[in-house]
């Protein structure tokens, strides 16, 4: 199947010509979430970068098997193979089995992503159903002489496997280097050199997660998971895997090595990387108090956000940027976003209602469409995708107000070649911008805004009243340092 999609491969670091092993299927690897919390801001632009990779595959016409895998076992609190496995962890916490954790978190990950319209994948396996065929490749590794048993446990031998292959090929991080710098630091542990990573680690007696091996009674390695699964499901080399920048190393740097030094062969042909988001110039993460989880983007319940904000702004504010380049986050950006994507969904909605007229003017809608195909070919460059669809909005507007007129040919191209594939199919975009939930939220922050005047003028008797009225309909609202939340109790 021909096509001209050019994909950027981080492996090569350049675009190439996307040519699928066994076209028209391709197979497709993302890595999943590590279902231990709620979905954030950072889970949703993996998701919908390879939503949309996802969704235009399939407008050309490929038959896609797209596997984004569950990370129930094995992600330990430091990915340097150490610490506690973050599932275990909030079990042991909240005094639940990790698979309730697992279950609970998943089935919350889902709803999000849901809101995002976000197409769920072929197949979302789970590591911790998948130990035989972990357990299986860390065997072959072993057999091939890259792997070394310590005590139980099982590492990958970055040196040995130096010697036949190069680990760093994607990251381009020096293995020398590494090997020297980090040599001395050794010594406090079962590793042969601090690289060397884990496939197989035994628990400890108050592990809870163990499965028994030819080795010990353990768990898997983290970047095991991705290596047994996406073999399993797409075979020993297939096509494009994805998954945010940060995975490239240490993760996905091992999944390479470990089919390499397994089958002698690259697991993947195109590597595909989206850039991170940061909010209000800043990283994200829990210490920094600027983690906002979906639901709360969703309900504006946040002391970081000034009002909710619709599950479709946060997918064309996330559209709007080119996967491979940085977001981000702040209120006037997500403002602007939502303004954008009324915007557009006016105009589709308008658009259906535009009469044609015999003698009309020339609007050269078919380039459009054109340009739509060839900045979705150029890397899937969704901004460029948008701007066009403005143009065609600024046409229909002139149409509806009179100000120009349309035949019915190049109608019939602005409907049903363009709009309805690139805003639907393909951004994926939806036009339900007043959910239950928006709503919910915007009448909540205004309560809460009403209540915050009350106090602001010592009036404690309106401010009670608004809280015990809202608990009385199991709301309970919360005063912190940076601001007032709610929740549903
Ligand atoms: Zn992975």
């Amino acid at each position: 199947m021909e096509n001209n999609l050019l994909i950027y491969n981080t492996l090569t670091r350049q675009k190439e010509l996307f040519r699928p092993i066994n076209a028209p299927y391709v197979g497709m690897y993302v890595c999943g979430p590590t279902v231990y919390g709620d979905a954030h801001l950072g889970h949703a632009r993996p998701a919908i970068t390879f939503d949309l990779v996802f969704r235009y595959l399939k407008h050309l016409g490929y038959k896609v098997r797209y596997v984004r895998n569950i990370t129930d076992v094995g992600h330990l609190e430091h990915d340097a193979d150490e610490g506690e496995d973050k599932i275990a962890k909030k079990a042991r916490l909240e005094n639940l089995e990790p698979m309730e954790v697992a279950q609970y978190y998943t089935n919350r990950y889902h709803t999000s992503m849901d809101k995002l319209n976000v197409l769920r994948p072929s197949i979302e396996p789970h590591a911790s159903g998948h130990i035989i065929e972990q357990i299986d490749m860390v065997k072959k590794i072993i057999d091939n002489g890259f792997a070394y048993v310590e005590n139980g446990s099982v590492y990958f031998d970055i040196e040995k496997y130096s010697k036949k292959y190069k680990y760093g090929v994607l990251s381009g991080r020096n293995v020398e280097e590494m090997l020297n710098t980090t040599r001395e630091l050794n010594g406090q542990e079962e590793k042969h050199n601090p690289v060397d990573f884990a496939l197989w680690k035994k628990a400890e007696p108050k592990h809870i997660m163990r499965w028994p091996s030819p080795w010990s009674d353990g768990f898997p390695g983290w970047h095991a998971e991705c290596s047994a699964m996406g073999c399993k499901y797409l075979g020993e080399t297939f096509d494009i895997h994805g998954g945010g920048m940060d995975l490239m190393f240490p993760h996905h740097e091992s999944e390479i090595a470990q089919s390499m030094a397994a089958f002698g062969k690259a697991p993947v042909h195109y590597w595909m990387h989206n850039n991170m988001i940061t909010i209000n110039g800043q990283k994200m993460g829990k210490s920094l108090g600027n983690a906002m989880s979906l639901e709360d983007f969703f309900a504006g319940n946040h002391p970081l956000l000034k009002r909710a904000y619709s599950p479709m702004t946060i997918r064309f504010f996330i559209l709007q940027a080119q996967y491979r380049s940085t977001l981000d986050f702040s209120n006037e950006a997500l403002e602007a976003a939502e303004k954008g994507y009324r915007r557009l969904m006016e105009a589709v909605k308008t658009a259906d209602t535009l009469v044609a007229t015999e003698t009309a003017d020339k609007h050269g809608v078919q380039k459009l469409v054109d340009a739509c195909y060839d900045a979705m070919n150029d890397d899937f460059n969704s901004p460029i995708v948008i701007a066009n669809l403005f143009e065609a909005t600024r046409i229909i507007n002139s149409v509806k107000n009179g100000q120009a007129t349309i035949c019915a040919e190049e109608l019939d191209i602005l409907v049903n070649k363009l709009l309805k594939p690139f805003v639907f199919d393909i951004l994926g975009l939806l036009d339900t911008d007043s959910s239950d939930e928006t709503v919910v939220g915007g009448l909540m922050q205004t309560i809460i805004d009403i209540r915050k005047e009350a106090r602001a003028k010592k009036d404690w008797a309106t401010s009670d009243l608004i809280r015990d009225k809202l608990a009385a309909i199991g709301i309970e609202v919360k005063d912190g340092k940076d601001g007032t939340t709610w929740r549903k109790i």
